[in-house]
């Protein structure tokens, strides 16, 4: 299978290296109970995720405490600030395969489902290590933390990682599966969650990719209607910029075009 690489300057390479006396991240895999864990393990290992993981928090989101990422835990995802540890069960890399296989991934998109769910874990695992950098930074939050974070985890793909803004569109893709596969109204409770719904999610990672380079995804929005297409088109590009600039006041490297 094809791994994703991360595209990192000298510049930030040695930035990285300045920073990364101790190990910023740290992986962890509990043992795989069954044949679908040992597969999810066998998976994510060959996938190169965790090297891409580990160069973007060297050059780009250094931790004052090491972060820990563990595979095959119960719950999750998640990001435990007690533990300063992101736990991601093996269930859910099997179910983003699962999901990429129903959707006729290949066919549709021509693209393999194991690379769409590696692109998927990619995203879930940047998400998850936005919430460990604002709790290890002290970044004040102004808004929804998971919509700032999902921010995080797309700019990290679209600005550093070789290929990231498609591997950005399987991620919004995963969230319009989960999507169609619920109810078509939401639960009253599910209002006050602290996630957006994730149709919410999947314009908002669109949005982002469309706003760092209108000209090559021209045809990304073609599901906004008409009527308000060019106005969102608009928002998109202000919106990438402004959230672009906002997250380099905290990351390691300030200007991303240094960095690519
Ligand atoms: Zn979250």
């Amino acid at each position: 299978m094809k791994s994703l690489l991360v595209s990192l300057s000298l510049s930030s390479l040695l930035a990285g290296f300045a920073v990364a006396a101790q190990n910023n991240i740290s992986i962890e895999y509990l043992p795989a109970k069954d044949k679908e864990e040992r597969s999810a393990q066998q998976l994510i290992a060959n996938s190169g995720v965790n090297a891409i993981l580990t160069g973007l928090s060297d050059a780009h989101f250094a931790f004052n405490q090491t972060l820990t990422i563990q595979y095959g835990a119960e719950d999750g995802p998640m990001y435990d600030p007690e533990a300063h540890t992101v736990y991601m069960p093996y269930s859910f890399v099997a179910e983003s395969l699962q999901y990429f296989r129903d959707n006729d991934y290949q066919e549709k998109f021509g693209k393999e489902p194991q690379l769409g769910a590696i692109d998927t874990i990619l995203h879930t695992l940047l998400h998850e290590a936005g919430h460990a950098f604002v709790a290890d930074q002290n970044i004040p939050v102004l808004g929804k933390e998971e919509d700032a974070v999902d921010n995080f985890a797309t700019l990290m793909m679209i600005n550093y990682v070789e290929g990231g803004d498609d591997a950005a569109i399987s991620a919004a893709d995963m969230f319009a599966f989960e999507s169609d596969n619920r109810p078509d109204y939401y639960d009253f409770g599910e209002y006050i969650d602290e996630h957006s719904f994730d149709l919410q999610r999947y314009f908002s990672t669109l949005c982002l990719v469309y706003g760092s380079d209108p000209e090559k995804h021209q045809n990304l929005l073609e599901e906004v209607e008409k009527d308000y297409l060019s106005e969102r088109k608009d928002f998109c590009i202000d919106n990438f910029d402004q959230l672009d600039q906002s997250w380099h006041q905290y990351l390691s490297s300030k200007k991303p075009e240094n960095a690519k």
